[in-house]
């Protein structure tokens, strides 16, 4: 299968044949011949050519080509959905529900092509008038991670193309042929959108390792990289695109934690940190890894949720009743049995956790969920990502304490606190609160609607996606001054009489 396309014209690249594995059961779903940075070259170089044309389409046209995308997302997304599950894990709800925030972004988006306002200035200067403009900023490069194979293009993706930008997408090599399943999609709705002056190379996609995602950030043509993964894949990333002056949109690693106070709804806490700490088998950025619980009812909770996650069903993520499906691959499981160790070494106390082998399919990687009770918060482990379901679960006497705890990590992606308190949800979300981008109350750390601007803080990158006014980054602003006078003043009443 062929590793890049532009628009409707697919490449035949050279690069090293992907062997893309299910990680159900590690069986090989198709092999994909990767791109070489020589392709990424003819792929950018396609890209910035549609530009041109692109840029000069009105915004609300182009909200009409997203509109159509966003029609045949909802007409495929069973089948979508179905090869989400099949490629990464997901389990069937999840992965519907990753396909419903594609369609909704792109109705955001179409919305969105009808208001990429600027302002207008009052002008200190008689008969002048300033004022903003939003224009197109080029070929948007979008570098995306394996556990949400197309909503994270879509993000970006809906917002390039209505703010007049063409878009690379360089997909994990994990998760391929979702991205050339979209990419198939947004072919038909070019074949089918004459009347709207569509470029081919309005859209690209190139698959490939790490490698290929280089050669995309270096890219001098490419004014943007939006890049979603690990925090070192950032670091790499934002160096080389800052080496250039270029702007990148940085998505990268969560350890987010939630704050469980005396007076919350324990019921309701139970239920949103289990789909928080378990869901998608702790695959997500947002995955809730840190409990941060009042000493008064730790007990209670820990024995509530080691029950509720020895209950879980884990297994083949397309049979109703899973909720747990597999790991990405044995890297992952490793990764977790690492932890769980370093997590005991360090005095921690674990429930759950470990490779589950009785039905499950053959071949893939399927773990139980663990909680391990830290005697405190300075074991090196809690302030890593492991991306796998372990929820570290630590104790604080007061609201000032559990602040300090859930703020002492690198990353700073989501947040929550339960509580019926206002006093304490307000502190949480005022300055001295929660220093991550996203912060909740009585909600878990994940699962953000598409409305809400996207992101987080320190080591997870600084970048905002999705909703909000995150299209700003999409675009260049120009200030423009026009002096309809028959003088010339110049600013801050400068004179220069010449
Ligand atoms: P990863 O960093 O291994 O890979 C992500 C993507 O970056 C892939 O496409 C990969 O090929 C590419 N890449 C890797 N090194 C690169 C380099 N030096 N230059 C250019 N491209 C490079 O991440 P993953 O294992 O696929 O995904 C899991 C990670 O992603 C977790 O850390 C998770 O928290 C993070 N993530 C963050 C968000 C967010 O919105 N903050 C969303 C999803 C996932």
């Amino acid at each position: 299968m062929a590793g890049a396309a532009v628009g409707r014209q697919w490449l035949d690249t050279r690069g090293p044949a992907l062997a893309v594995r299910s990680p159900i059961d590690g069986r090989v779903l198709a092999t994909v011949r990767g791109a070489t940075p020589a392709d990424v070259k003819r792929v950018v170089d396609a890209s910035a050519e549609a530009f041109k044309t692109w840029r000069t389409v009105p915004a609300p046209r182009r909200g009409e080509f997203v509109r159509r995308i966003g029609e045949k997302l909802r007409a495929a997304k069973g089948d979508l959905a179905a090869l989400v599950t099949l490629e990464a894990g997901k389990i069937t709800q999840e992965s519907l529900g990753e396909v419903q925030e594609m369609i909704d972004v792109c109705d955001f988006a179409v919305g969105l092509s009808r208001q990429l306002y600027g302002l207008t200035i009052a002008s200190e200067r008689p008969g002048h008038r300033m004022m903003e403009q939003w224009h197109p900023l080029g070929p948007v490069g979008v570098i995306s991670a394996f556990n949400f194979p197309v909503a994270v293009w879509a993000w970006n993706a809906m917002l390039a193309l209505v703010c007049g930008d063409t878009v690379v997408w360089k997909p994990s090599e994990k998760t391929p042929l979702t991205a050339l399943a979209c990419h198939r999609i947004v072919c038909d709705v070019i074949s089918e959108s004459k009347d709207l002056n569509v470029p081919d190379g309005v859209v690209a996609v190139v698959v490939g390792d790490a490698g290929v995602g280089q050669a995309l950030a270096e890219s001098e043509q490419v004014p943007l990289v939006s890049a979603t993964g690990s925090t070192r894949m950032g670091r790499a990333v934002a160096t080389t695109v800052a080496r250039r002056l270029g702007r990148s949109l940085l998505e990268l690693g969560g350890n987010n934690g939630m704050i469980l106070a005396p007076s919350a709804d324990l019921e309701l806490a139970v239920r949103a940190i289990t789909f928080a700490a378990a869901g998608t088998c702790g695959q997500r950025c947002t995955t809730l890894r840190r409990l941060i619980v009042h000493n008064s009812i730790r007990r209670d909770v820990v024995d509530r949720l080691a029950k509720v996650f020895a209950r879980l069903r884990v297994g083949d993520p397309r049979q109703d009743g899973v909720l747990v499906g597999p790991l990405v691959d044995e890297a992952a499981g490793e990764a977790m049995d690492r932890a769980l160790k370093a997590a005991r070494a360090a005095g921690g106390v674990v429930h759950g956790g470990g490779w589950v082998m009785d039905g499950v399919p053959d071949g893939g990687v399927y773990v139980r969920p663990a909680v391990v009770e830290m005697p405190d918060a300075a074991a090196p482990v809690i302030r890593e990502e492991t991306f796998a379901p372990i929820l570290y679960v630590l104790g604080y006497d007061t609201l000032d304490q559990a602040i300090a705890i859930h703020n002492d990590v690198p990353q700073g992606l989501s947040s929550a606190i339960f509580t019926s308190d206002v006093r304490e949800a307000e502190t949480f979300l005022s300055p001295s609160g929660s220093d991550c981008g996203i912060a909740n109350v009585n909600i878990g750390t994940s699962g953000a609607e598409i409305g809400g601007a996207f992101g987080g803080e320190k080591a997870t990158g600084g970048g905002r996606e999705s909703g909000s006014d995150a299209w700003k980054t999409y675009m260049r602003r120009t200030t423009n001054t026009v002096n309809y006078s028959r003088d010339l003043p110049l600013a801050q009443g400068i004179r220069f009489d010449a």
